[in-house]
């Protein structure tokens, strides 16, 4: 056996493929080091991130605010369980509460247990509020939808591969199609809780619903009484170009979900955000999580946040997001369908006949650059929100270079 040291790419690709569940296609990069928008490979060679870990790492890698406060928090205290009370806590709730306008935090760890865990809550809401019937509440969700993958989610999801194999599932969802106000209107019943939606649906391949379609949800969930939730642990935290993405429809909802860029990738962290009572229905016992919240998730959220705000990051987003878009169109490209995005969550569609996007992703990769596809033919654009115009023209050259000339 060779040392770490003495090891190469091929041969951790090799270890990962002997003993490890092949649930995932990896690009063949094995990374080691990061920072900023960059990472590094054992081999030393270094790359543009713009993928950001599916937007956990909006912060860019390994900040140092971030880091400092995680060692430091590491070295005092890690994990009580919610048995008893930490200082990290509370505070935490505050800052959450007073920067999206929430009213009720919950926090989990990821994202998906965040999704379950406002289930619940929308659920129990329904019986024990709206006077659902016990057993009858049913929750609207869209079609090409990602919520993660639990049983309970992927039972919902339109997605063959990601349910086939693993029935039976939950019952009481219903789908409808997306960005379709009047399909949404038309599933209502009286047993209708909750909707729950992205606001523009990431995983699905940068899909951005019709202009006006949240508030026409939102103004339809007024009306009948019914919970909408957004699922922002994609779009939130500043990847679109405001904090949460609802934002430019001027609304918000009455659950917000939240995770991935949370801990700006240090740490697994998920919240419901809740601004009617929603969350209010659980009871001491109800619900609960190991690690939900404990102080050193907590701790590193409120300087994963912090760092957000006052590095501006949101502002960049918006700011190189539009530039990056604007360019992005410019280039004549015989592959690309069409070009969509906002802040700096941009998709590429290409063609049908352009042979797939994995193909450009792993071209771009012999250009120092990564990115993944979604999806067969979206090429997902995503870096950490950090990055500034002349990194972004230096993605721009390689991105043409490898869509005009295969
Ligand atoms: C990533 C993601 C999830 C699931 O988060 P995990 O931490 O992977 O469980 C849920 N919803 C959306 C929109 C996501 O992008």
């Amino acid at each position: 056996m060779k040392t770490q040291i003495e090891m190469k790419t091929q041969d951790f690709i090799a270890l990962e493929e002997e003993y490890g569940a092949h649930n995932y296609h990896p690009l063949n990069v094995v990374l080691t080091r990061g920072e900023g928008i960059w990472v590094w490979d054992v081999e030393g060679v270094k790359y543009l991130d713009f993928l950001s870990s599916y937007s956990a790492v909006n912060q860019g890698h390994c900040h140092p605010k971030i880091v400092a406060t995680l060692i430091e928090q590491a070295q005092k205290l890690t994990l009580v369980s919610r048995a008893f009370r930490h200082d990290q806590l509370g505070p935490l709730y505050k800052e959450l509460c007073e920067l999206t306008n929430s009213h009720m935090v919950l926090p989990m760890n990821s994202g998906a247990e965040a999704v379950e865990s406002c289930i619940k809550a929308v659920r129990k809401w329904g019986y024990k509020v709206k006077g659902v019937p016990e057993g009858k509440a049913e929750i609207i969700v869209c079609e090409n939808n990602f919520h993660g993958r639990t049983i309970a989610i992927v039972g919902f999801s339109t997605e063959a591969q990601y349910r086939d194999g693993y029935a039976p599932f939950t019952g009481g969802f219903k789908i409808i199609p997306f960005g379709d106000a009047a399909a949404f209107e038309e599933s209502i019943t009286p047993n209708t809780v909750a909707i729950l939606l992205e606001p523009i649906q990431g995983e699905g391949g940068i899909i951005i619903p019709p202009e006006g379609y949240l508030r026409q949800v939102r103004q339809i969930c007024n009306d009948k009484g019914i919970v909408m939730i957004t699922d922002e642990i994609q779009t939130g935290l500043g990847r679109t170009g405001k904090l949460l993405a609802e934002e430019y429809d001027g609304i918000e909802a009455d659950l917000t979900l939240i995770g991935k860029a949370l801990s700006g990738g240090l740490y697994p962290i998920s919240a419901v955000l809740s601004n009617k009572e929603v969350l209010g229905v659980f009871q001491p016992g109800d619900h609960g999580s190991t690690y939900g919240g404990n102080p050193l998730a907590c701790a590193v959220a409120r300087t994963a946040l912090k760092v957000l705000i006052e590095e501006k990051m949101i502002e960049n987003s918006a700011q190189m997001g539009a530039y990056f878009l604007e360019q992005l169109k410019r280039i004549n490209s015989p592959y690309v369908k069409e070009v969509r995005g906002k802040g700096l969550m941009i998709g590429v569609e290409l063609k049908a006949d352009a042979g797939g996007a994995r193909r450009f992703c792993n071209k771009l990769k012999d250009k120092n650059l990564l990115c993944k596809e979604t999806h067969e033919n979206v090429i997902r654009f995503a870096p950490p929100l950090i990055i500034t115009q002349a990194e972004t023209d230096w993605a721009l050259e390689r991105i043409e270079d490898v869509l005009t000339s295969w």
